[in-house]
Formats: C-alpha cells, sequence, structure tokens
C-alpha cells in the first residue's frame, strides 16, 4: 500500500458562447465567435498520498490561461461541496493550455477583457463549473492506483519566435542546450489497481496558435486536436462516471511558435498546420504512454503562496521590480503569429530618459489610454515618474496598467505553487515564460530540491492567474514582444526565481510558508458592452427554427464534402454543455445511430446573423474516405428566445442522403529525385476546408508515390517542405521532384 496512491480523473465541457463573443488571446477586437470547430474541455486529476492523506488536484482545460478570478471562485465551490478539509488554494492547480480559439471574458482584470468589450458572465460560469465538475468526477473516481512518468523529445515541432532576443543570452548559458526551444515532453501515466487506464498529462511548450487572428471557430488548436485524437482512440465518453482523459498541458512556450515554418496563419492552411502540430504531440505522448513504466513512488506535498510583484527587491542588490506597464512593441503584436492591428514593429526602445522615442511615436499608442479609459472608466497616468520609467528601461512605457486609478488592470499579488507528487515536482506559475526564463527558473529550484530527492521538474504555466511575459535580463534589454510585455520589469525573472525559492527551500525543510498578501476580490465590479440576445426570430412566420434553408443533396462519395443550412437561434440562449448543436447520424435497421457530434474534427457548425434577428446555422461534414456506404442525415439541436424571454428547443433535420462507393479517384504520381526525403502536404486550390484524410505525406528519397485524389478537388496545391515550394499540379499528371527542388512534368 505505501507504494500506490489514490488517483481519480474526470473530465467536462467548458465550451463557452459559439456566437458573438470575443476571443481570448490575440486581442482583436473583430475575432468574434462563429461556431464550434471542436469542443473545450476540463480535465482534472486527483493525486492522494495514502499514508499522509494530503491531496493535490491538477487540472488542465482548453483555454487561454487561468485567471485570478476562475481559481477563486472553483476553489470556492469546491469548499461548499467538500468542506474546507479536502480543497484549497494551496493544492489545487488550475491551467489553461494556451489556445487563442476559445472565448474570453472570464478575468475580473479589465486589461484581459478590453478586446472582449468586458466580462462575461456566462463564459466564467460555464469555466467555473466545468472545472468543478471535472474535479468532482475525479474525486468521485477515487481509488488506489499507480502513476508511471516518461519523457522524450518532439522533434520539429514549434520554432523560436523571438531568436534576436534569445541570441542576448549568454553564449555559455547557450552552450548548455540543444536549440532555442526546449523540445522534452514529459507524461504521466495513470493507471487503478484494477487495471482500468484512467488517463494522461503531458506538460510540452508550444503556443496553440495555428489557428490565427482571423478564426472564429472554437478550438483547442493543435494541443485540442492532440487531445481528441488520444481521447479518440481510447472511446472516450465524456458523459460516462469514469472514462480516458488525455491532457496536452503547456509549459514556457512565451516564445515557441507552430507558426514560424509557414509564416503567418491565413485561415485557409491553418487547419492542416494546426493538424501537424497536433499529431506530432499525440504521436509522442502516444509512444510514451505506451512505453512509461517508471513508477512515481513517495509523498505528496504542496506549498503556496501570494506575492506582490509590484515590489519584490532582489536581495543583496537594489534591483527591484515595479508596477505593471507594457512597452511599445506589445502592440506590434507577436509579428510571427499575427499581424499588428496597429501598424507598428517589435524591437522599439526607450530614449535615456526612459521616454517614447519620438521618430517612432504612433497616434494609435497615445489613443490606447484614452479608449482605455473610456471604455473601462479607469485613470491611467501619462506622465510618469522618473523612477518608474528607469524602474521599467529600457521598456518605453506606453501603458502603465499598473498605476491605474481605482486600481491596476492587471493583477500584482500572484500565486506561486508547488506541487509535489514523489520524486517529481510542479511549479504553478501565472506568467508566460519564454524558453530561457524557463530553464533558468527550473534548475534554480531543482539545485535547492535536488537533495530532497527531486529529480523532475515541470513549469505549468498559465496556472492560476495571468500576468504577462517573463523573458531574461538579456532579452528584455532588446525589447521584443515578449520583452515589451513583461509586465513588472527587467529583473520580474530574478524576482521570480527568488520566491519560488523560498517555497523550494520550505518544502525541502518540511516548513510551512506565510500566506502573502490576499488578492483584491473585484467580483462586484464586473460590466459588459456586448449585448446578449434579446430575441430570436423566425425568417418567415411559416418557417419553423430547424427548417432547412438549403439542404443536402441526395447522394454523396466518401471524401466529398456535406453542407446543410438551417434556420435557428441564438447559441447563447443554451451552450449545450456536453451536449452537441450537430450529429451525423447513420440508418442502422430502422434506428439513427449518432456517429459524429460537433467535437468532431470532420464537422464544423457555424453561426451567422441573417437581417436582424434571424440565425443561419451551416453545418459541415468532410465525409471521411473510409465512411461506408449508406444511408445518412444531420440533425441541428438549438434553443429560442421569444420575446417574453422564454427558451425553447427545437430540432432541425436534413433529407437522408446516401453516400456510395468513394469517389472515382484520380491519381497523382510522384518520384523523388530530390535527393533525400520530402514532406508533401496536399490542399485544394480554394478551400480549406476540402482538406483529407491524406493530407501529408512523406516521400523518402528515391521513392514513388501515387496519391488518390478525393473527388471535386480538379487541381491541387502541392507544398513541398524542403524544398519549401509550393505548385499546383493537376491530377492525373507525373511529376519528378528535382535535384534543385524544381519539378519535372513527366505526363500532362
Ligand atoms: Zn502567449
Amino acid at each position: 500500500m505505501p507504494n500506490d496512491y489514490l488517483i481519480g480523473t474526470g473530465i467536462y465541457d467548458v465550451t463557452g458562447p459559439s456566437a458573438e463573443l470575443g476571443m481570448m488571446g490575440m486581442a482583436s477586437i473583430e475575432q468574434k465567435t462563429e461556431g464550434i470547430h471542436s469542443r473545450l474541455f476540463a480535465r482534472a486529476f486527483i493525486v492522494c498520498d495514502q499514508n499522509s492523506n494530503k491531496r493535490v488536484v491538477i487540472l488542465s482545460a482548453d483555454i487561454w490561461s487561468c485567471t485570478q478570478a476562475v481559481k477563486m471562485e472553483v476553489v470556492k465551490r469546491l469548499k461548499a461541496i467538500y468542506g474546507n478539509e479536502f480543497y484549497t488554494i494551496e493544492n489545487v492547480l488550475l491551467s489553461g493550455t494556451h489556445t487563442h480559439s476559445g472565448p474570453g471574458g472570464y478575468s475580473h482584470y479589465a486589461l484581459f477583457n478590453l478586446s472582449i468589450l468586458g466580462f462575461d458572465k456566462q463564459n466564467f460560469e460555464c469555466i467555473v463549473n466545468g472545472m468543478v465538475q471535472a474535479i468532482k468526477k475525479a474525486h468521485e473516481n477515487l481509488a488506489p492506483g499507480k502513476i508511471f512518468i516518461k519523457s522524450g523529445n518532439v522533434e520539429d515541432c514549434g520554432n523560436n519566435r523571438s531568436p534576436i532576443a534569445y541570441e542576448q543570452n549568454p553564449a555559455s548559458e547557450k552552450a548548455k542546450y540543444n536549440g532555442n526551444t526546449d523540445k522534452e515532453m514529459l507524461l504521466l501515466k495513470f493507471v487503478k489497481n484494477d487495471g482500468e487506464e484512467i488517463g494522461c498529462i503531458n506538460w510540452y511548450p508550444i503556443h496553440p496558435t495555428n489557428r490565427g487572428n482571423k478564426n472564429k471557430l472554437i478550438t483547442g488548436d493543435n494541443k485540442g486536436y492532440a487531445s481528441y485524437l488520444f481521447e479518440k482512440e481510447k472511446g472516450t465518453n465524456i458523459n460516462a462516471k469514469e472514462t480516458f482523459i488525455a491532457a496536452f498541458a503547456n509549459s514556457n512556450c512565451g516564445d515557441v511558435s507552430g507558426n514560424i515554418k509557414y509564416g503567418v496563419p491565413d485561415l485557409i492552411h491553418d487547419f492542416a498546420h494546426m493538424k501537424e502540430y497536433g499529431d506530432k504531440q499525440f504521436n509522442k505522448a502516444k509512444e510514451l504512454y505506451n512505453s512509461a513504466n517508471n513508477q512515481i513512488t513517495g509523498e505528496v506535498d504542496y506549498r503556496h503562496t501570494h506575492v506582490d510583484f509590484s515590489k519584490v527587491q532582489i536581495d543583496g542588490t537594489k534591483n527591484k521590480t515595479f508596477p505593471a506597464a507594457l512597452g511599445a512593441s506589445m502592440f506590434a503584436g507577436s509579428t510571427e503569429d499575427s499581424k499588428s492591428e496597429f501598424g507598428i514593429f517589435e524591437g522599439i526602445k526607450a530614449t535615456l530618459t526612459g521616454d517614447y522615442p519620438s521618430g517612432q511615436k504612433n497616434l494609435i499608442l497615445e489613443a490606447i489610454n484614452l479608449i482605455s479609459g473610456l471604455v473601462t472608466g479607469f485613470k491611467v497616468p501619462g506622465i510618469l515618474e522618473d523612477e518608474m520609467k528607469k524602474g521599467h528601461y529600457p521598456k518605453p512605457i506606453v501603458f502603465a496598467q499598473g498605476l491605474a486609478e481605482p486600481y491596476p488592470l492587471s493583477p500584482e499579488v500572484l500565486p506561486l505553487q508547488i506541487i509535489r507528487i514523489g520524486n517529481l515536482v510542479l511549479l504553478g506559475t501565472s506568467f508566460e515564460l519564454t524558453t530561457m526564463s524557463g530553464r533558468r527558473l527550473r534548475e534554480s529550484v531543482l539545485e535547492i530540491l535536488k537533495s530532497a530527492g527531486i529529480d523532475h521538474l515541470v513549469l505549468a504555466t498559465y496556472a492560476n492567474a495571468y500576468s504577462g511575459y517573463i523573458t531574461t535580463k538579456e532579452e528584455y534589454d532588446i525589447q521584443h514582444y515578449e520583452g515589451a510585455s513583461t509586465h513588472f520589469g527587467p529583473f520580474t525573472l530574478m524576482a521570480l526565481q527568488q520566491e519560488f525559492g523560498k517555497l523550494a527551500a520550505a518544502m525541502k525543510d518540511g516548513k510551512n510558508i506565510s500566506a502573502g498578501p490576499v488578492p483584491r476580490d473585484l467580483s462586484s465590479e464586473q460590466t459588459n458592452l456586448q449585448t446578449g440576445v434579446v430575441t430570436d426570430t423566425q425568417p418567415m412566420p411559416w418557417i419553423p427554427f430547424g427548417g432547412t434553408q438549403t439542404d443536402v443533396d441526395s447522394s454523396y462519395k466518401a471524401g466529398s464534402i456535406v453542407k446543410v443550412i438551417f434556420w435557428g437561434a441564438h447559441p447563447k440562449n443554451n451552450l449545450r454543455t456536453q451536449e452537441t448543436f450537430l450529429e451525423v447520424q447513420k440508418k442502422e435497421g430502422d434506428k439513427w445511430v449518432t456517429i459524429f457530434n460537433d467535437h468532431d474534427a470532420c464537422t464544423i457548425f457555424e453561426w451567422k446573423r441573417d437581417f436582424i434577428a434571424n440565425s443561419k446555422i451551416t453545418i459541415t461534414w468532410n465525409i471521411p474516405v473510409d465512411t461506408k456506404q449508406g444511408e445518412y442525415r444531420i440533425c441541428h439541436f438549438g434553443d429560442s428566445r421569444d420575446a417574453s424571454g422564454k427558451i425553447k428547443s427545437y430540432t432541425g433535420i436534413s433529407s437522408t442522403f446516401k453516400i456510395g462507393e468513394s469517389a472515382a479517384v484520380n491519381e497523382i504520381n510522384f518520384k523523388n529525385s530530390f535527393g533525400k526525403q520530402v514532406e508533401l502536404w496536399f490542399y485544394h486550390p480554394n478551400d480549406w476546408l476540402k482538406w483529407s484524410a491524406y493530407a501529408h505525406q512523406i516521400l523518402r528519397k528515391d521513392e514513388s508515390f501515387v496519391w488518390k485524389v478525393p473527388s471535386g478537388w480538379g487541381k491541387v496545391q502541392v507544398r513541398f517542405t524542403e524544398p519549401n515550394k509550393w505548385k499546383t499540379i493537376s491530377i492525373g499528371e507525373s511529376v519528378n521532384i528535382k535535384v534543385n527542388g524544381e519539378i519535372e512534368r513527366l505526363v500532362s
């Protein structure tokens, strides 16, 4: 018994409003939800030490980040259910995967709600409730079991998006590492003593931003997609009492992106890129899962404190942190992941007096203070004290949100948390750490805990709150996006290392640590400018909700696309949590059996407003090439609100259609004479939805390959990676990829 823990896992839906709510991460006012590509989930793991009865909760949700407001409310509700004894602020770690394609508005701090137009109660409630339900399920599933650990490198899965900043770090330090991003994925596998496999969680640093700032469909991006693949393979049933869950959590990905290889997302190729980065994480996780045999044993422990980051003194120096402020380059955005809305670029530095360089003055930056004041009702000082300017130097402060009145627009009293399970510790932090900052933090804390038998340390980022980036001092000094977004100045990383060091020392020595200052409670201060659903109307009195506007065809071939448009209602009326807005059904005997829903990658649920209060619902199904022949139909489920505010469910059903034999396939023949391996990516020339199950192919040196083109494609765009070139090729052609990367058309 001493070697085993009590373990339990649980999953619950946190998919917020899928229409007309600003999405979180890209800070684009235009990016509002218009549908669902995949649902978002909270996945919870509980580990309880049977000897001491100490327990910890580790939760990862497909959201941009946890916020202080979410953490406080989740813990409050857990205490209401279980009393004060089990789950507290100290032993519950809530983290976001950092997807940028989920609805926002769930922070109590105005800076993070600016592009959302305020706090959104419905989404906040959905996220909080989903986390509580996931933890509740995990609690109810607790039983004796084992945890296995395994790590390995994921190759070619993300690049450093600010390599110039990374290069500023000392050569001797860089020489210790292989490359400018961390490649290690660390995975935990949970198996009950009765043999039941109940889940896995891994940490790997990469921004889930393959779907760019033009995307309006809710999706967990590359990490959500990897979870989807793993859970699909394991037959996960989210409504079962107990089921297998696969969490893909994030780590020090502050400067790591999956958009370097292919450029800024363009809406056409983004799904294929998300799939590529999702596949890579899924494949590695599966390999680690299947080979994990190193059991974790030893005590469960934790430490937690709050630190006021507006004034941390670095011991033994004159250096300190300062109230939060953003630099000019923050408003450039990360130019590698999205294009700036403000027409400015990264790397803007302050003059020697700490002022904004006059040659680069941008009227929009000046307007930001004004606009945010108008929107939020806050006063942000325009003229700053010399001490503040010097404290952030060489960041040219354009927005001092930490000095806003009546209170800061982003949090400064921040949570630090260490969770120990045997020889593994997790550091739960609210900061987005760049690769090198993460390495420094990891090493300094590991150094302290080594003698306590700790040999694995995971940085669990986007946890318990959100507080901007952290770069190293050297990276900060050249003020790229991440440096400009380091809220508390050049010494923030040192402050974080110092304070985590105290926590680690307390854990090592078995001592308690002070709870620190209490973060302010802003729950009663929230407002929203986005109008809710007033009423839903039908296009014509005789057309019911759920009536079809454009029905399906009578037959399709596998590999092609079904599209049906329903007259529907606003998805905010009912989020259909743990349910679905659509089903693809197949006729089996005289019954209709559901084969896909709105979480599946081959389906898309889209909402558009029509006229004033009509809703047009488009459902797309990319019929997988291996779909069996038979009769099918598509259903839409929704809820309408009448003028008196009453909400009523409705169902729309398409006509029945047949799926016949797979499309008469046409072929393209490839021969690889390039001299080494070539990767092929196939895209439809003008519709990104027409991705195929065969979208990616590796063609080894001197190999030939016949690609079967799905029906209706006409020409095909092929991208060769290495040589990185685009070519449009017609069906029926035979092409030879030559040494120089050019292609030779053999037959046409
Ligand atoms: Zn980020």
